[in-house]
């Protein structure tokens, strides 16, 4: 899905897990892209009516963005699914950590006048909604053969991944990124605390992993398990 981000374009990786009995999507976009989601699900032949979670791996913009749209899209009443150190910034209860006045109106000097506003609007007011049920390391939800939480925080304190036990397939949200087809360690440029996001890199060997679905940079599957090990010892 591509996104727009200051100007820049980018292609992130909302995830979307459904069997029989359950639709899980993890991350919703930026502001103004459920658009794109629920067009997605429709190509799938997803319905939107069977959705029932929505499991955020962090509270950033790009991640939290289509949730008021997602709560007003559907019928059935949506759990949304968190880590308790996200919860207060997601349910707006705190300005989001990345998002603070100072860097909110750094960032918008940046931007032409024309694209400022609705910057403002966007950073200032982002969506917010109320966190149904925390999550917490270790944990396996029953959902679709066992979704298991890893916790990972440093990019933001309540950053998640999963690990989704079927296809032994790692949603690493923001904890790695992929460019040029190689898998790597978090994003400095985006990511609060380094130190502790490289730490949480060793948490993913205790997992089989075939395949790593990233949120910036997409698959990587070639050899997951040895890259990781590779990841976690280079700290
Ligand atoms: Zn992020």
């Amino acid at each position: 899905m591509n996104m727009d981000f200051m100007g820049r374009q980018m292609v992130i990786h909302p995830t979307l897990i459904w069997d029989n009995d359950a639709v899980i999507l993890v991350d919703t976009g930026m502001p103004g892209q459920w658009p794109q989601i629920r067009e997605a699900m429709d190509k799938l032949g997803v319905p939107l009516g069977k959705l029932g979670e929505v499991i955020l791996t962090h509270q950033d913009i790009d991640h939290i963005g289509g949730l008021s749209d997602i709560l007003k899209a559907s019928g059935r009443k949506i759990e949304i699914l968190a880590h308790e150190a996200d919860r207060p910034y997601i349910e707006g209860a705190k300005p989001l950590i990345k998002m603070s006045p100072e860097r909110v109106a750094k960032m918008l000097e940046t931007l032409p006048e024309e694209r400022r506003k609705h910057a403002e609007a966007m950073f200032t007011q982002p969506p917010k909604a109320s966190v149904d049920r925390t999550i917490a390391d270790g944990e396996t939800l029953p959902l679709c053969g066992g979704i298991t939480v890893i916790f990972t925080p440093g990019h933001t304190p309540g950053h998640v991944s999963l690990y989704v036990n079927k296809s032994k397939t790692l949603i690493a949200g923001d904890a790695m990124v992929v460019a040029d087809g190689q898998l790597l360690g978090p994003n400095p440029q985006a990511t609060l605390d380094m130190e502790t996001a490289t730490k949480s890199l060793k948490q993913f060997t205790q997992y089989d992993i075939e395949t790593v679905l990233c949120y910036h940079g997409g698959i990587y599957s070639d050899n997951a398990n040895q890259r990781l090990e590779e990841l976690a010892r280079s700290q």
